[in-house]
């Protein structure tokens, strides 16, 4: 392996510039491509160069998994208070480097400071709880059926666990699956996007700094097929979790089958966001905005589809709209920034060919709908009603700033509406309605329901979803289950 410590030039704004690495992190050292191939990162919103990160393949994937499967021996036998310590401490470091990992989060992703240091906080909640929570895994001990048997059930780490994240969250996204991995006992190797590595590099040298020890966190940049592959394919490793788009999601699992893995998965969604007659609606804006327009629309659990009742249709195209102007777009790194650029051109490309295939079939645009006059990969904040179930807004993720309104009459055809998709990650319903808000959240299809709120996910709660948008739970008590296999042992007495 080639070892460097080399750092980029750059001209960010950074207090601490040995944040920005420029080569992955393998048993504890800084690790470049055996080929010497480097891919470069481009900010989003200026095209200019924010660093570069090695291409790695099976080989340096391997080379991490062995290390990783090494270091777990050592780190799964310390207590789990000796982990929590750690964890607690990688968790300040965030807190202490955050206007540093929020500028080299914005500078990759495009989005607005303010969102990226509330995704640094976000983040590193999860370590933070999850080192809490390593010290409440507890087993269980059975009543017995036999009077000379004890039974006892043991919580155990799973083993060395592979994660692959996406560009959207490339901070939170980590310390989702790492935080209970580790906290768990076991230890990671973790893929970033190809968009987004520099965060997770980041997120490295701070685990370095924590006292997280060699080989139990590794992050290995570069071809995804290949650096997948291995990961699969590999025996050592006994858990995959994955976020990203279902396609994948399903192509991953597939390939998980083989060596029989453990497997998470967090895929893509079709919120629906229902606003009924009764609700209030000023609320129901704030929501509207918050759950549609955070990320430039760019979350799994953004609003995909407004879903309005018709006596107060008219009156949340209105008031929609107003807001939607408001919106600030522009350079994430402002900090008046609302919205900043889309993450490239095929995610302006879709949003547009969504846009397309809804006037086709009449829809109407009220505000937005094109490019943003500032360029690149800027897009109007969008709202679009006379939108039906026959466009493709109303079936695939549209993952951009647009907001679709559909209309509707009774409560069962909101809900037949909001069911009506391979997707269940998350919905949103405005009412005040008691009745109604148990009634609806009992049957709509998703693992995450938000009742007069646009805004759910803690790293206090269970998030994940049920048909194709995933399998498993991120965060909260639940969120150790994934990272640990139970050991039942049978004692005999005599
Ligand atoms: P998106 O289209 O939103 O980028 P993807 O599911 O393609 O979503 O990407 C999510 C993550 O999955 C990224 O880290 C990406 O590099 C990775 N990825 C994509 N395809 C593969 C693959 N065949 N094997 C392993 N990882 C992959």
């Amino acid at each position: 392996m080639n070892t460097s410590t080399q750092l980029i030039p750059t001209t960010l704004p950074l207090q601490d510039r040995s944040l920005l690495r420029d080569a992955c992190y393998i048993n504890g050292q800084w690790v470049k491509a055996n080929s010497g191939a480097m891919q470069s990162i481009h900010n989003p919103a200026t095209h200019e160069l924010v660093g570069r990160v090695p291409i790695c393949g099976e080989i340096e994937t391997r080379d991490a998994i062995q290390s990783a499967h090494l270091a777990m021996q050592e780190w799964s036998a310390g207590t789990a208070a000796e982990r929590a310590k750690v964890l607690r401490r990688w968790y300040e470091l965030m807190l202490e480097n955050m206007n540093d990992l929020a500028v080299i989060l914005t500078s990759e992703q495009g989005k607005p400071i303010i969102e990226a240091r509330s995704e640094v906080k976000y983040g590193a909640s999860f370590i933070e709880w999850f080192g809490e929570e390593a010290k409440r895994m507890y087993g269980d001990v059975i009543p017995t059926h036999m009077k000379d048997r004890r039974l006892i059930v043991l919580r155990q780490p799973v083993g060395v666990v592979a994660a692959i994240t996406p560009w959207n969250f490339p901070i939170a996204m980590i310390t989702r699956k790492c935080a209970p991995a580790l906290a768990a006992g076991c230890s990671m190797v973790c893929k970033p996007s190809p968009e987004t590595p520099l965060s997770a590099l980041a997120l490295a040298e701070l685990a370095h700094r924590a006292g997280v020890p060699p080989g139990v966190f590794n992050v290995v940049t570069g071809d995804a097929i290949k650096i997948g592959g291995e990961m699969t394919r590999n025996e050592l490793v006994r858990k995959l979790s994955f976020t990203g788009s279902t396609r994948t999601g399903v192509l991953l699992a597939t390939q998980c089958a083989a060596t029989l893995k453990k497997v998470s998965l967090e895929l893509g969604g079709n919120a629906p966001f229902i606003v009924f007659d009764d609700a209030d609606i000023d609320a129901a804006i704030a929501g509207a905005i918050i759950s549609k327009f955070r990320n430039s629309g760019q979350t799994c659990v953004c609003t995909n589809r407004f879903l309005v009742q018709a006596g107060i249709h008219d009156t949340f195209v209105e008031k929609l709209s107003h807001a939607v102007v408001k919106l600030k777009v522009g350079n994430g790194m402002l900090e008046d920034t609302i919205q900043g650029p889309l993450i490239n051109q095929h995610a302006v490309e879709k949003v547009e060919a969504h846009i397309a295939d809804a006037l086709k079939q009449g829809a109407r645009i009220i505000t937005g709908g094109k490019r943003h006059s500032l360029g690149g990969t800027y897009f109007e904040p969008t709202v679009i009603k006379d939108v039906t179930s026959a466009m493709r807004m109303a079936r695939e993720e549209t993952f951009g700033p647009v907001a679709p309104i559909f209309k509707f009459s009774t409560e069962a055809e909101a809900l037949q509406m909001a069911n009506a998709t391979e997707f269940g990650l998350a919905a949103y319903v405005y009412t005040k309605d008691m009745g109604r808000a148990w009634r609806v959240t009992e049957q709509i299809e998703t693992g995450m329901v938000g009742i007069n709120v646009g805004l759910i996910s803690t790293e206090i709660a269970p998030f994940g979803g049920i048909k194709m948008s995933g399998i498993g739970r991120e965060g909260s008590k639940y969120g150790l289950d994934d990272y640990t296999e139970l050991k039942y042992m049978c004692m005999g007495l005599s």
